[in-house]
């Protein structure tokens, strides 16, 4: 009798891998109190800086690794990191907790943690309190070394297998994917968690959520990680093995193929361009983007930049570097940098102590760096001098705008940190680009003064779609009502697309909605010219593209705007669409 398993999760990067399961505990055993006589006191306080020693190595190895292998923004975070372990403030205080109290290391490494995490939480600076993050990265490692827990060590040559873990530290992920692990499963986890930006970036699948992952995957001889479906198969018979065997490869050739298109121009068949560009989270991204045939930039999330400049400030030289770097990788442009995006869930424990009660409609995006002008100071800044060195390529575009007002404070702001650089004679540039996110439902009905104020619009239709069904986005109990294909959606896309014709500026559309298969055609027929999307997603969206007609388009946009219900959408898009799709060898998943 077979023992396999299907385990269900989401599917936060596409692929399927295949392997042996490297299953891993991350998560410290409890801590409990010891107390200690006066004769252990000392070998206690040598044992904690014998691990403190270990766990130093173990940072250097991994940044040495990450270096070469996944790029120097995650090395800064492992360097933050040896600057805290060597920071006498943290180790000190828990060596002193020893003595006074005569306690085990473990124990008294906790009491220093929450006390200094308590303090980060106090401080009224935004760059500050979000070091939490590093400190309590910091202490789990140090704790695993005290408690004489390794991560298992791979061979360099031999096939690596697939991470199971309760929970995958971004070292961890770093490290293994540089020794050639080739799948990520977690228990925790999200869309947007550090791991999963590593997998991403790195083309690795991974499933995340998939409880009682490690206590099903213990025994286990053969793992599969399923990237589309959120699927961890454990154990699987000989057949599925096959038939996942032959899928694997088949998206591999089918890849490959695609890559292979991807000089060609994204023009329908009726001789329409369309502009394809790349959402990109971390500069290590650019390769990707290029390779996909990406014409620039759509969207780069800036607020990324958070993880990569701990323990620092992402200070002004450091920003405008990072930018600079993203005008140098696409001189011709665009390159569309977001404003900060932080608060609501995104990041939203390291940045704002005190937790809202309703943090998606609370202190987020635009209205954040408003309230925080130092800095967005230094941003803004940043932005100038990058724009000022390499001119005219920059778009500069403001989240969550709902007012008007937004953006013009944050024109005058640009206006005044000009003048600024003109004092310190940096030069900056004549003009500059500023766009607006319609994400906010009020924003798209009143995109005509919105227009009046900005260079470009860009559609975010993953907060569009959350704002106006009032469902949110991270929220599993209503994921089966967050509904893009909404015909209210999609008739907001619908105006603010030709509001911005009326106007005469650009529309770009870079919400995950962009990538979808189904959405294409709607898109182009609504009058959609410039799609944005993660690198991988490139190649499909240009083959759909280069198979259309926009007078069909036009027709299918035509009738779904008329429907009432996502539903009717849905099932008209993939009526319309599906023999297209097989044609085309395209998954999508509804
Ligand atoms: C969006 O909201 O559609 C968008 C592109 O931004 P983010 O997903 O970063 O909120
Ligand atoms: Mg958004």
């Amino acid at each position: 009798m077979s023992d396999s398993k299907t385990l269900i999760g989401v599917g936060v990067s596409p692929g399927i891998a295949i392997g042996r399961p490297l299953v891993v505990e991350n998560r410290p055993l409890p801590v409990v109190r010891m107390p200690l006589s006066d004769a252990q006191i000392e070998p206690e306080v040598r044992k904690l800086r014998e691990a403190t020693a270990r766990a130093g190595q173990h940072l250097a190895q991994l940044a040495k690794h990450a270096s070469k292998k996944v790029g120097a923004e995650f090395v800064s975070i492992l360097e933050a990191h040896r600057l805290i372990l060597d920071d006498p403030l943290f180790l000190d205080e828990v060596e002193k907790l020893i003595r006074q109290e005569a306690v085990n290391a473990e124990w008294a490494l906790e009491q220093v943690t929450h006390r200094l995490v308590a303090q980060f939480e106090q401080l009224g600076d935004l760059y500050l309190r979000e070091r939490r993050t590093d400190v309590l990265d910091v202490a789990l490692e140090l704790q695993r070394a005290l408690q004489g827990r390794v991560t298992p060590a791979i061979d360099k040559d031999a096939d690596a297998g697939i991470l199971l873990a309760d929970d995958i530290p971004p070292s961890q992920a770093i490290r293994l994917a540089s020794h050639g692990v080739s799948g990520f499963a977690s228990e925790t986890g999200g869309q947007t968690s550090h791991t999963t930006i590593i997998a991403k970036s790195l083309g690795i699948p991974a499933v995340v959520g998939v409880t009682g992952l490690v206590r099903e995957a213990e025994t286990a001889h053969l793992v599969i990680v399923d990237g589309f479906e959120g699927h961890v198969l454990i154990d699987p018979d000989p057949a599925l093995i096959q038939v996942y065997s032959l899928r694997a490869e088949e998206h591999r050739r089918r890849q490959e193929e695609l890559l292979g298109l991807a000089h060609l121009p994204a023009r329908t068949l009726d001789g329409h361009d369309i502009r394809l560009l790349a959402n990109i989270d971390l500069v290590h991204e650019i390769a990707a983007a290029r390779s996909g045939g990406a014409e620039g930039i759509g969207l780069f999330r800036s607020e990324f930049l958070f993880l990569q400049a701990s323990p620092d400030l992402p200070g002004e030289d450091q920003q405008t570097a990072a930018y600079e770097e993203l005008l140098e990788a696409f001189p011709q442009g665009p390159v569309t940098v977001r404003t900060f995006d932080l608060g609501g869930r995104k990041l939203a424990r390291e940045v704002l102590g005190n937790p809202e009660a309703n943090p998606v409609l609370g202190l987020r995006g635009v209205r954040l760096c408003l309230q925080k002008p130092e800095f967005f100071r230094t941003q803004l800044r940043a932005l100038l001098r990058a724009a000022g060195s390499h001119p005219g390529a920059l778009r500069i575009m403001v989240p969550l705008i709902g007012h008007v007002e937004e953006v013009k404070t944050v024109r005058v702001l640009l206006r005044r940190y000009s003048e600024e650089l003109r004092a310190e004679k940096r030069p900056v540039p004549e003009t500059v680009v500023l766009g607006a996110m319609v994400e906010v439902p009020a924003a798209a009905m009143n995109a005509e003064h919105l227009a009046a104020e900005v260079d470009f619009f860009a559609i975010g239709t993953n907060d569009l779609t959350q704002y106006t069904l009032a469902v949110d986005r991270g929220n599993e109990q209503v994921a089966n009502l967050f509904r893009p294909f909404h015909p209210a959606v999609l008739r907001l896309v619908s105006r603010v697309i030709s509001v911005g014709d009326r106007f005469g500026i650009p529309v770009s559309l870079c919400g995950e909605m962009a990538a979808d298969p189904l959405a294409v055609p709607v898109l182009v027929g609504l009058g959609l010219r410039e799609f944005s999307m993660h690198p991988p997603a490139l190649p499909v969206v240009r083959s759909l593209v280069r198979n259309l007609s926009l007078r069909e388009a036009r027709r299918i946009a035509q009738k779904a705007l008329a429907m009432a219900t996502a539903k009717e959408v849905e099932e008209y898009l993939l009526e319309q669409l599906s023999g297209l799709l097989s044609h085309l060898k395209v998954r999508i998943r509804l």
